[in-house]
């Protein structure tokens, strides 16, 4: 993704969702997304799959997925790449799942749909999936309802489904967020085997650093729809260099125990996308400011640096940071 901007055009105003976003993610590799709601996470991706909705919004920038240029890709091409070549999982499996197919019956059509397999195929296709995502009795299992299935169930099914194709890429959105923390694990665990077994790149968001210590490679934290801080897990997490990164660790409970519910970071609240503060974006929330000097965060905006590698974006000097890192 090259500097990709979206926005969108509401009763209140423009709502800059996306600012200037850069990454790239290799295959066989996990990168976590993370920041508070409302920091253009989800967005982010629903305009990788084209899901965006060209009538009220904008969007700019390159995302090139094996050498295409999606934005700008014709409907017929997305359409073909949904849940082929790039698949997604919710935080909520009943997005995916219909009540009135069998778990069964739904996944093999994604594999008819896009592979042109027969029906017998494409069935036992689906049976082989939900055994590789761990439901016992697949054969029978393929039979129910998703209401027969329990949550975490539930989410394997769309895992199966999401994996049917063997995507090259995969977008997780909260994928356990909905979770209990047992099943959390699990399902963690198993997207990490599976990726393993098939390459797949992941694209995993969330707001829980607990998940993406244990998952991700590499990690980007947005906020206000900019990224502020990237690396490799390790960097980010043992060595975080940006006071909103400093933040969210500070309010892990645990790097092991993830969170099931949206803590507070920091004192304040995110701000409206439609406003967003000059300058550094985090600089109304931000307790070092006055270090850098107050004009100085609020004057332009910080741009991530180094340009590549461990980076982050804020005007504080290596030297400021180490001595006033919580
Ligand atoms: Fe805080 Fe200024 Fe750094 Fe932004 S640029 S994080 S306001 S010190
Ligand atoms: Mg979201």
């Amino acid at each position: 993704m090259r500097d990709l901007t979206v926005d969108f055009h509401t009763e209140d105003g423009v709502v800059h969702a996306v600012d200037g976003l850069s990454f790239d993610v290799e295959r066989g590799t996990t990168l976590g997304v993370v920041g508070e709601s409302g920091s253009g996470k989800s967005v982010t991706n629903l305009a990788v799959l084209g899901l965006h909705d060209p009538q009220t919004s904008r969007v700019s920038g390159r995302i090139v997925f094996q050498g295409r240029d999606l934005l700008g890709a014709p409907r017929s091409t997305m359409e073909r790449l949904r849940g082929n070549e790039i698949a997604m999982i919710f935080q909520d499996p009943l997005t995916s799942l219909s009540p009135y197919h069998t778990v069964g019956a739904q996944i093999a059509e994604v594999y008819r749909r896009h592979r042109g397999a027969s029906r017998s195929a494409a069935w036992e296709r689906a049976v082989e999936m939900l055994d590789r995502v761990g439901i016992p009795q697949p054969r029978t299992r393929a039979r129910e309802f998703p209401h027969q299935f329990s949550g975490g169930m539930r989410q394997r099914a769309t895992i199966a489904m999401a994996l049917v194709c063997d995507p090259a890429l995969l977008i997780a959105d909260e994928p356990t967020t909905a979770l209990d923390v047992t099943v959390q694990a699990q399902i963690l665990d198993l997207l990490r085997d599976l990726q393993e077994q098939t390459g797949s790149a992941i694209i995993l968001i969330t707001h829980d650093l607990g998940v993406v210590a244990s998952t991700a490679h590499h990690v980007l934290v947005m906020y206000a729809g900019r990224a502020i801080e990237r690396g490799t897990v390790r960097e980010v997490l043992h060595d975080p260099r940006h006071p909103y990164t400093w933040g969210l660790l500070g309010s892990m409970p645990s790097l092991r125990r993830p969170v099931t519910e949206e803590l507070v970071p920091v004192r304040g609240t995110p701000p409206s996308l439609i406003n967003v503060p000059p300058g550094c974006p985090f600089h109304p929330r931000c307790d070092f400011a006055p270090l850098a000097g107050p004009r100085v965060c609020s004057g332009e905006r910080p741009e991530l640096s180094p340009p590549r590698g461990h980076s982050d974006a804020c005007y504080l000097t290596s030297k400021q940071k180490q001595e006033v890192r919580p």
